[in-house]
């Protein structure tokens, strides 16, 4: 009833409509429908309980509201970027989208990461705090979002990452991404002047060779694509490749010893109690998964004639699993994580699919 009563303004009325037209307009000669798609194949009434939450491809008038503790301080529009001190020579760039860091010496400058959103504002970003030159460069991960800025920032840092991610760059072959010139395995500590940053790595959740990134007399930790502090993560828990593994690493974040968290993205630095809500949101989605896969019955309501169809089959059932999978999480958590109505379905699509194939 709930899908009925909210949901009828998209999807309700989107599918109906389709439906309506077809039996209005095509039932008589299905074939000449005006997209020459099989009568068979149109869009029928949504399934039984359908969530308040528009699933995916269908498009809605307004996303809910951002609450006020999910947004950071506003960006200066004429700078494109803000700069916040996290302490003793470390700091912040952000456009409020995605989030790096540099950390200044006694005769240079260390970037951790080179986003494309704003590498163009980098160097003068750091010259807001320092004349020194950019002489070593950190890369969280493989990822253009996070390093895609690295050869229009410029110069000839000495460049730091994971072994794995000197591998998947090599097989990229971005030219705006430069290799890796010193890379490790287990951990590495960069020290600099009197600075000293400790990069360690924890297998693979987000994707092969994704660091955490410590700075011990910062008391800050990065680790990126992770954790969102007051958000929603990006959908498919931040396209993770291996999700429990990304669930283990936001445990191992918590246990750790630190007062600022830096996540890559979003509009705010994280606390430890951010990191507490994202990790009881990760046991929520993977328990209500859990449940949707154990209580949804193969093959109900599915046309007999697709029952040799295996893939529809699946498609049918997963599609109630993740229907109920964000049923049961909308109540608790639509108002405590930003966006949560913008990637429920995808995260409920995600953890059916890690809870029954891996
Ligand atoms: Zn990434």
């Amino acid at each position: 009833m709930r899908f009925i009563e909210t949901a009828s303004r998209f999807v309700h009325g989107f599918l109906l409509a389709t439906a309506v037209a077809c039996i209005a307009g095509c039932a008589s000669a299905p074939v000449e429908s005006r997209d020459a798609r099989p009568a068979q194949a149109v869009a029928s009434d949504p399934y039984p309980d359908m969530p308040s939450i528009a699933p995916i491809g269908v498009r809605i008038g307004k996303y809910l509201d951002v609450p006020a503790s999910a947004q950071g301080p506003a960006i200066d529009p004429a700078k494109g970027y803000r700069l916040q001190e996290l302490g003793r020579g470390l700091y912040l760039i952000t456009d409020n989208a995605i989030q790096s860091m540099f950390l200044v010496y006694d005769r240079g400058v260390v970037l951790i990461d080179a986003p494309q959103a704003y590498a163009a504002h980098i160097r003068q970003a750091v010259a807001e705090v320092s004349d020194k030159p950019i002489t070593h460069l950190v890369y969280s991960h493989s990822h253009a979002d996070h390093i895609g800025g690295a050869k229009t920032v410029g110069g000839h840092p000495v460049i730091i990452a994971h072994e794995e991610t000197l591998r998947l760059l090599k097989r990229d072959a971005d030219p705006s991404r430069p290799l890796p010139t010193v890379t490790f395995k287990d951990a590495y500590k960069l020290r600099v002047g009197d600075q000293v940053l400790e990069l360690s790595y924890h297998g693979n959740g987000h994707e092969p060779g994704n660091i955490f990134i410590h700075a011990p007399a910062q008391r800050v930790l990065m680790v990126v694509d992770v954790v969102f502090p007051g958000w929603m993560p990006w959908r498919r828990f931040a396209v993770a490749q291996d999700v429990l593994g990304t669930f283990a690493q936001v445990e191992q974040i918590r246990k750790m010893d630190w007062d600022t968290f830096v996540g890559g993205h979003v509009a705010r630095t994280g606390t430890h109690p951010d990191v507490d809500v994202q990790a009881e949101f990760y046991r929520d989605v993977k328990q209500a998964a859990a449940t949707a896969l154990a209580t949804t019955k193969l093959g109900e309501g599915l046309n007999p004639s697709d029952q040799t169809n295996p893939w529809a089959f699946y498609d049918n059932y997963i599609d109630r699993v993740a229907g109920q999978c964000v049923n049961t999480l909308t109540p608790k958590w639509s108002t405590r994580l930003a966006a949560f109505d913008v990637y429920i379905w995808d995260q409920c699509y995600s953890m059916e699919q890690t809870l029954r194939i891996e």
